[in-house]
């Protein structure tokens, strides 16, 4: 079945590639034709469901890299998480899956949950059971014996622990592997976000083994020590990158964000949607550091993607565009950040058939009012929301 789907602009990434008058044509599952109205509508079959949004731009799914499908994004989220079992967690994680798509949200990296109930979950979507975004998912993220989200149930001690966990973690149909490289802040009577719980050695066993199995790594590293530990082993993406040190303070390492650009390892700082009451919350002095670490990393050539840590208290599924506001307030140009959503975070993530409007990607692509190139707004409730040509939202 084909689909024509046009609109006054289609975006088709990455940035500064734009069709005015635009029309994409679906076929099945997969885009087969990008470009100016006329010329597509004579390439569609006479059966063609149209889809006309004028008014609206039409761009590639969102891709928010940073998510728990386990936590409800409640004031108590570990709490709920603790309490459910797993056929009611399962339930609960394909609601939020679910209502992430419709806002906007094709692509999901999932980087923590328990006994692989992600996996099923993507499964099912994958196979066409359940509608739902596209997922990537780490299962039980590596962490020390008691260590930074040890309730996801992948504590690993010693070297043959974290070979075992890696092997374990692919052979039930991991896309990547999560290591919590340093402490973090949900997790009572763990280590302090700055220390690391792994050695630099251990990153590097964890990185070898993974690619092994063919698996990318994300490093979860609030400490400087851990993020140049992950860097230097070669890990994909590095979650936070806070350049935290134990004396309370913050080092940063040009050495080392170099590192990070030349050999094109993301810096995914996974801000949630409330970010402003956040740096509000810091005061003046430290939000102005937070934010001028950003810019340094940004000036040394460090390739950011966007994740909201969603699940966690507040930061809800289908806030995602309101957590993008950030790289604005950041200073980042909007078509530059929808480019960082769409076609850098899908690279960033080894995904080669999303994040870009041409012949022979998936069809994921949503259609939203006004033009989001002008504001970031304009992506919160998307009128057409289309995943694997199935469509979400929209007639
Ligand atoms: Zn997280």
């Amino acid at each position: 079945m084909q689909r024509l789907i046009t609109a006054d602009t289609v975006l088709t990434g990455p940035a500064g590639q734009a069709v005015p008058n635009g029309a994409v044509l679906v076929d099945d599952h997969e885009i087969v034709a990008v470009g100016n109205i006329d010329d597509i509508r004579r390439r569609a079959s006479t059966e063609a469901i149209l889809h006309e949004h004028t008014g609206h731009t039409l761009l590639p799914g969102l891709i928010n890299c940073h998510v728990h499908l386990a936590l409800d994004a409640s004031d108590e989220p570990l709490q709920h998480y603790l309490d459910s079992g797993d056929t009611d967690l399962l339930l609960a994680m394909t609601g939020r899956a679910q209502a992430a798509a419709r806002s906007g949200v094709t692509t999901l990296r999932d980087l923590g949950d328990r006994d692989g109930l992600v996996f099923h979950l993507r499964d099912a979507i994958e196979n066409g059971t359940l509608t739902g975004p596209r997922i990537l998912a780490a299962g039980a993220p590596l962490t020390s014996p008691g260590g930074h989200c040890h309730f996801f149930g992948g504590e690993v001690d010693g070297d043959d622990a974290v070979r075992e966990h890696i092997r374990d973690s692919a052979d039930r149909g991991a896309d990547l592997i999560k290591i919590m490289a340093s402490g973090g802040q949900i997790t009572p009577a763990s280590p302090p976000m700055w220390a690391s719980q792994f050695t630099a050695e251990q990153l590097r066993l964890a990185v070898k083994e993974a690619a092994v199995a063919g698996l990318p790594v994300a490093a979860h590293a609030h400490g400087t020590e851990a993020i140049a530990a992950a860097v230097e082993a070669g890990a994909s993406t590095i979650e936070h990158c806070t350049w935290m040190t134990g004396s309370g303070g913050y080092e940063t390492r040009d050495d080392v964000a170099t590192a990070m650009a030349e050999h094109g390892i993301h810096a995914c700082l996974a801000w949630p949607p409330h970010w402003r009451a956040f740096l509000e919350r810091l005061g003046p002095d430290r939000a102005e550091r937070i934010v001028n670490r950003v810019h340094w990393m940004r000036d040394l050539g460090v390739r950011m993607i966007p994740g909201t840590d969603a699940g966690l208290r507040g930061s809800h599924f289908t806030r995602f565009a309101e957590a993008l506001g950030l790289y604005e307030h950041l200073g980042f140009a909007c078509d530059e950040i929808i480019e960082m959503a769409t076609t850098t975070a899908a690279k960033a993530l080894g995904l080669n058939d999303v994040g870009t409007i041409a012949p022979g990607y998936s069809a994921d692509l949503i259609a939203v009012k006004g033009d989001p190139r002008s504001t970031l707004n304009s992506l919160r409730g998307p009128d057409l929301v289309m995943i694997r040509g199935t469509l979400i939202v929209g007639e």
